[in-house]
């Protein structure tokens, strides 16, 4: 890197590659340094502090800003479990290095592209050498918002509260377009992502990435008297309180990247990699990921489908649909058992169909009775299952009910990951975290849920009236925008029942829920079709769902606003799905464009009808490439060209 001795070391600016993105860095009032960000001219992040708590040196006052050393950095990669197949990531990088009062010296390295700022420390070795052992005890790292600013937010539970005292588990309500400022339920801060409407001048995605076993999982504070919301670690609580709140690391050592998208409009919040751009593979892997589509009788059939018979009816179900997997979910090692799992693993693979299994991640932490339980929290059972899975040909395994964000359990997620690695196993986390960067970081990582999902059409008519649409219309710019989302989802039972003549009644139409199949974005998605479904259903919907892929090539924001409407288009081979969600009161009519068609094409739309039906239409589309759509509310469409 090439030192910039020619600015001044007070006052430093660093500029994206096509100049659109301005960082600037300096010495800050309280003895450490503040940055701020500019994006197409107009202020969307306001002067935030910087800095690190350690046990072992001051690294949030007392700091100088000495020099700053930057280099152009260029970097393409392919991944298939995200919502682009390639990426191109241009960005400057600068270390600004700034100076205690004892000498160390804290490394402040900030990633500036386009449309996305980033920071992380760089921890020295301290003492001229002598300590190697560093004690992360929180950070200063601020984000402040020009006056106005409104925010879409998510609260950070109470720990130990919940089933089976299970939270933490970014399993609540989003806050939307509320001022900042504006105070948490449970008054612990908002989890990530979070995202910040600046007027019209911008939108604002925070995030973090490259979290693993180094570190702990950070949340955000909630915002200061100044309006400067900040880094917040674990609660002392989670995890039944074990394991420490701090981070324990060896020298030199770098903390996560904080992420910070920055878009004149949506576009570059929906289509953003940075969670990926600032991450590489921790390991290779002999297997490839197990991505597909799977069926999973839990989702409505619950807890008492747990046996051979029902979860045969699934994997038939499977095979009817052309899927790739059945998620067997809780209790079956109890019924059918471990023999009668190993048949039912066997029973599928003469139909093509693959077979995920759950475990509990519990383990000492929550009151889980949900089974298996006690062996994915230790090495030695976990192995045992992993080998008599990898011996059965079991394709992964789902993980449930973690304990919060404490390193402790950073360290668990990664142990699980590598461990089923070992074993050819793809592994989807539930009751968990949200995951940070970890599509790249670990191979064999195949999505994660962090978010109120399908099972909450079960349990919470509440959901269904309230949460289901205004959150679909969330996610492609929130939780979903910053990693992979295992929803569950697709219900086309009208009462979500096995019998489909009680439970919850869904309010969200048939075409709703197909497009959140291309709305959603995970690699594995385990859909909450049930066999009834293929005679009840509307033909083409049944048809659609066996087509929809879940891997994309692109991913492109059409149009919206978060929490409201969303409709947007993925690229599978040469197919784009142009898919679309109403979570408003009124008719949303819109004109979409549809990449790949020409005018004069014929397109078909499968869509919610005035009348509450769904509707597998045919349409023109016009001069400009535009299909002309109307959106009921809790209504949606797709387009397949
Ligand atoms: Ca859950």
């Amino acid at each position: 890197m090439a030192a910039l001795a020619a600015l001044p070391a007070s006052a430093l600016d660093f500029t994206s590659p096509s100049g659109v993105t301005v960082l600037h860095v300096a010495d800050g009032e309280h003895g450490a340094p503040v940055y701020s960000i500019d994006h197409a001219g107009r202020r969307l992040v306001e002067a935030s502090p910087l800095g690190v708590n350690t046990l072992q040196a001051e690294f949030a006052k007392g700091l100088r800003i000495a020099d700053a050393d930057t280099a152009r950095v260029h970097k393409e990669y392919s991944q298939s479990r995200i919502k682009h197949d390639t990426a191109v990531y241009d960005a400057l990088r600068a270390v600004v290095k700034a100076v205690n009062e004892a000498g160390d010296t804290l490394g402040i390295e900030f990633s500036v592209a386009d449309n996305d700022v980033a920071f992380r420390y760089l921890l020295p070795r301290l003492n001229g050498g002598e300590t190697g052992a560093i004690t992360v005890t929180g950070e200063a790292s601020g984000f402040a918002f020009p006056a106005g600013t409104t925010a879409f937010l998510t609260q950070q539970s109470d720990a130990m509260v919940g089933w089976k005292r299970t939270k933490p588990s970014y399993e609540e309500e989003y806050m939307r377009d509320v001022p900042v400022g504006t105070p948490s339920y449970a008054g612990h801060g908002f989890t990530f992502p979070a995202l910040f409407r600046v007027g019209d001048a911008g939108w604002v995605l925070l995030g973090e990435t490259g979290v693993d076993s180094r570190y702990v999982g950070s949340h955000l504070s909630e915002a200061s008297h100044e309006g400067v919301y900040s880094i917040a670690f674990p609660m002392a609580e989670e995890n039944n309180g074990n394991g420490d709140t701090s981070a324990a690391m060896a020298l030199p050592a770098a903390t996560p990247w904080r992420t910070i998208t920055l878009g004149s409009d949506l576009a570059p919040i929906v289509e953003t990699t940075v969670t990926w751009d600032l991450v590489d593979p921790l390991y290779d892997i002999d297997v490839p990921a197990h991505n597909g589509r799977g069926t999973w009788s839990w989702i409505i059939w619950q807890d008492a489908s747990s046996n051979m018979q029902d979860q045969k009816t699934y994997v038939d179900f499977a095979r009817d649909m052309g899927y790739e997997h059945v998620l067997v979910d809780a209790g079956w090692d109890v019924n059918p058992g471990y023999d009668g799992t190993a048949e039912l693993v066997r029973y599928a693979a003469d139909r093509g169909v693959g077979i995920f299994l759950w475990f509990s991640s519990s383990g000492w932490w929550n009151d889980i009775v949900q089974s298996p339980v006690n062996v994915m929290s230790n090495s030695i059972a976990r192995k045992k299952a992993m080998k008599w899975m990898k011996e059965l040909g079991v394709k992964g395994i789902k993980v449930d009910f973690f304990g919060g964000d404490k390193q402790e359990t950073m360290r668990l997620y990664e142990d699980i990951l590598s461990d089923a690695a070992q074993y050819g196993l793809s592994v989807i986390f539930h009751g968990c975290t949200m995951p940070r960067g970890w599509e790249r970081m670990y191979p064999n990582y195949v999505g994660s849920e962090a978010t109120l999902a399908s099972e909450n059409m079960v349990f919470s008519q509440h959901f269904a009236d309230n949460v289901e649409a205004p959150h679909a219309a969330l996610h492609p710019f929130v939780r979903n925008s910053l990693g992979c989302m295992e929803y569950g989802g697709t219900i086309l039972n009208k009462r979500v029942s096995r019998s489909n003549a009680s439970g919850v009644t869904r309010r969200s139409g048939d075409a709703f829920q197909l497009a959140t199949a291309v709305l959603y974005q995970n690699p594995v998605q385990n859909f909450a079709l049930a066999p009834n479904n293929l005679t009840d259903a509307p033909a083409a919907a049944i048809e659609f769902m066996k087509e929809v892929p879940t891997t994309w090539n692109e991913t492109r924001f059409v149009d919206g606003y978060p929490g409201s409407y969303a409709v947007i288009s993925r690229r599978h081979g040469d197919k784009w799905y142009t898919a679309g969600v109403n979570a408003t009161a009124e008719v949303k009519e819109l004109l979409v464009p549809v990449p790949g068609a020409a005018k004069g094409d014929i397109v078909t739309v499968l869509i919610d009808t005035p009348e509450g039906s769904f509707a597998s239409e045919t349409r023109k589309v016009s001069r400009d490439g535009k299909v002309k759509v109307a959106m009921q509310p809790r209504g949606g469409f797709v387009i397949v060209k």
